[in-house]
């Protein structure tokens, strides 16, 4: 007879990390989520071997008291949320204390950290912490996350070329940036900067930095409103489309997700003034009660459940129409669509 048993820490967290790190985009996508959960003004992103290498995240968030440091490794540990009640009401891009375990369990990991006096640097490999000491460090954290997927070969065979793994990386941290134009953010891929924003602020400096000055000259703001939710963004004009829906992005309170009707309702806006197989260039903030959106539907978090979906992609399509047709760009009798 089988015998049941519960699994180890270690192979359980390698089960989950499955669900949650799915390639190195992964990895820098939890990482940078954790370092503006911990308020950094500035994130420096170092990428090797597009990730496969190493993947380094410097912040000057918060840093991890060095007490709780071991902690902060542990599956479902996290200082986030507290009860049932917070779940419902997520402020923050993290909640669920898995993204820590999971990479430690599957590659060679190293922190370093401090709250603003004497700073600490674990290291983990296979899940398991080998060591803790104190070290010099300023406020903040940097981690490393050193030849991934070492131990779960089969995960190694299944990634695409170097080429693919980076353009991943590079699509999420656009994506990350477009959500937090406050935060001066930089990738480097092989000692080469491939981007890196200014953290004034401004979203359309933030495109202009992501896809050229030149493409955000051709974009437009929009703002529009109801009783649940605020649009906000840039949309480009009629004119600047591309072959992919995947210039679009759509963050809710902040955290990029994916939406296929919401992506409709952008694309609506544009009533006929797009030619079939082209779609806009936009990146578009909703904002909402997070009692509205259920965030907890898959271990990534980029689906998400809106009550009142219908009611919000109206309002999306009606905002982005008014505006285009401010431009005069949408002849008269196809704006009452
Ligand atoms: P979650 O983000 O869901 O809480 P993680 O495993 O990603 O889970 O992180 C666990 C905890 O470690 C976080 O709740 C946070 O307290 C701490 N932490 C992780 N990264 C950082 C960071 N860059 N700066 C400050 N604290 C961090
Ligand atoms: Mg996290």
């Amino acid at each position: 007879m089988a015998v049941i048993h519960e699994l180890s820490a270690v192979l359980a967290d390698q089960i989950a990390a499955g669900e949650v790190i799915e390639r190195p985009a992964s990895v820098v996508k939890e990482l940078v989520e954790n370092a503006i959960d911990a308020d950094s003004h500035e994130i420096d992103i170092l990428v090797e071997e597009a990730g496969l290498k190493s993947i380094e995240i410097i912040d000057d968030g918060s840093g991890i008291e060095a007490d709780q440091l071991a902690l902060a490794f542990r599956r479902h540990a996290t200082s986030k949320i507290d009860d049932r009640k917070d779940l419902f009401r997520v402020h923050s891009l993290g909640f669920r204390g898995e993204a820590l375990p999971s990479i430690a369990s599957i590659a060679d990991v190293e922190m370093t950290t401090s709250t603003g006096g004497e700073g600490a640097v674990i290291h983990l490999a296979g899940g398991k912490v080998i060591s803790q000491k104190p070290a010099e460090a300023r406020r903040g954290t940097d981690i490393k996350v050193r030849d991934l997927f070492y131990n779960v070969p089969a995960r190694l065979k299944y990634m695409k070329s170097l080429n693919t793994e980076l353009s991943k990386i590079v699509d999420i941290v656009n994506r990350l940036a477009f959500g937090h134009p406050d935060i001066q953010i930089s990738l480097t891929h092989n000692n080469r900067e491939l981007m890196r924003t200014a953290g004034r602020g401004d979203l359309q400096q933030v495109v202009g930095s992501i896809y050229g000055m030149n493409k955000a000259a051709k974009m437009l703001p929009i703002s529009g409103s109801d009783a649940d939710f605020k649009v906000s963004g840039y949309v480009s004009l009629p004119e600047l489309t591309r072959a992919s829906r995947s210039y679009m992005t759509i963050l809710i309170n902040g955290r990029y997700i994916r939406n296929f009707q919401l992506s409709k309702a952008i694309i609506a806006g544009y009533g006929s003034k797009l030619m079939v197989g082209r779609y806009p260039v936009a990146v578009v903030n909703l904002e909402m009660d997070p009692l509205l959106v259920d965030v907890n539907v898959h271990p990534t978090k980029q689906e998400v459940r809106i009550s009142k979906e219908d009611q919000l992609s109206k309002l999306l399509t009606v905002t982005i129409r008014s505006k285009l047709s401010e431009q005069n760009l949408i002849p008269d009798g196809l704006t009452n669509l």
